[in-house]
């Protein structure tokens, strides 16, 4: 393995957490012709994968001794941790590559990478942006981030995982970062699903009617958030001439799904979340500003 420069030689796999995502991973390798060791906590996951061309190894130690790269990808960083940090799995790391895609907060991926430091191993950090049947596919999306020279001497590794591998930084905790600012994100939307759902059902409005107008919706909800994305980076909070409305207009249309939630007796733990941050930017006198001021309230 190169840790930066030119790759000439395919480097070897090392693919240690076989769970769903894991298991789609190390058939990724395979398809892409990567000589791919496997090892999993629970051994019928990497019995399944060894039909398909992996070596299993007897140990978490010894699929790391196999490989030139350890991909890892369990549940929580606690559980790798576990695992890499044992004496064995610890000196077979040395001199090598971690790419950690299990899931974490930023300062557990900048812990880590500190770790691997001290134990002479490379590592960069991932964000895997979607479901195992995209691993492998054009539309596969991987964030990583770390040393720039690493990334872009394994780019053909990471290439083998989607077609989308996307470098985010430097600062190792950035993948994750955005990470989880993109799913926060989807769970606004999500959560939001819930409440339009069950507004349907009370009303009794079929849901194919209303996904029907959800998505002729979309452009308008999609122009909004672009918006505010410039806005927010901007600090233009000040209501102007390209306002498209502002917390007064907001906060009158959201004050009636209040009301149909009480009406309906309708769950409103999240519209009354979404309640309090609304009413700080009114109390700080900001009712005629631009809906992008509540950005202010959220940090
Ligand atoms: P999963 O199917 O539940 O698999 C979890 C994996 O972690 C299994 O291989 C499990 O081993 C292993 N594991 C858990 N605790 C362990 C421990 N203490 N020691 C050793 N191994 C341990 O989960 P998954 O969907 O593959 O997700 C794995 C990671 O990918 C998570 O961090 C998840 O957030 C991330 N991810 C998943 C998706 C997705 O769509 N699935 C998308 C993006 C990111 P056993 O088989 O022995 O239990």
């Amino acid at each position: 393995m190169r840790l930066s420069g030119e790759q000439t030689v395919k480097p070897t796999i090392t693919v240690i957490g076989l769970g769903r995502m894991g298991s789609a991973l190390a058939r990724a390798f395979l398809a892409a012709g990567f000589a791919t060791h496997v090892w999993n906590r629970s051994p019928d996951k990497a019995a399944a994968l060894a039909d398909q061309g992996a070596s299993v190894a007897p140990s978490a130690a010894a699929a790391a001794a196999a490989a030139d790269i350890a991909v890892v990808c369990v549940s929580t960083y606690a559980d790798s941790d576990r695992l890499l940090r044992s004496p064995e799995v610890a000196a077979a790391l040395r001199g090598k590559l971690i790419v950690q895609l299990s899931s974490g907060s930023p300062n557990q991926a900048r812990e880590q990478a500190q770790w691997a430091a001290g134990n002479s191993t490379a590592y960069l950090d991932g964000a895997i942006m979607a479901t195992p049947n995209f691993i492998g596919e054009p539309g596969g999306t991987i964030l990583y981030s770390g040393p720039q020279a690493l990334f872009e001497a394994n780019r053909p590794v990471f290439a083998a995982l989607g077609g989308n591998p996307q470098f985010v930084g430097e600062d190792v905790g950035h993948a994750s970062a955005l990470d989880l600012s993109l799913l926060g994100q989807m769970w606004g939307a999500l959560f939001g699903q819930f409440q339009a759902a069950a507004i349907c059902q009370a009303e009794g409005i079929a849901l194919d009617l209303f996904e029907a107008h959800r998505q002729a919706f979309l452009p308008v909800v999609e122009g909004a958030l672009v918006d505010l994305v410039t806005r927010i980076r901007d600090k233009r909070f000040a209501g102007d001439a390209a306002t498209l409305a502002s917390i007064d207009v907001h906060y009158g249309a959201f004050s009636l799904l209040l009301q149909l939630c009480s009406e309906r007796g309708l769950n409103d733990l999240v519209p009354k979340a979404q309640d309090s941050l609304f009413r700080k930017a009114i109390a700080a006198g900001q009712r005629q500003d631009d809906f992008a001021a509540i950005a202010q309230f959220t940090r």
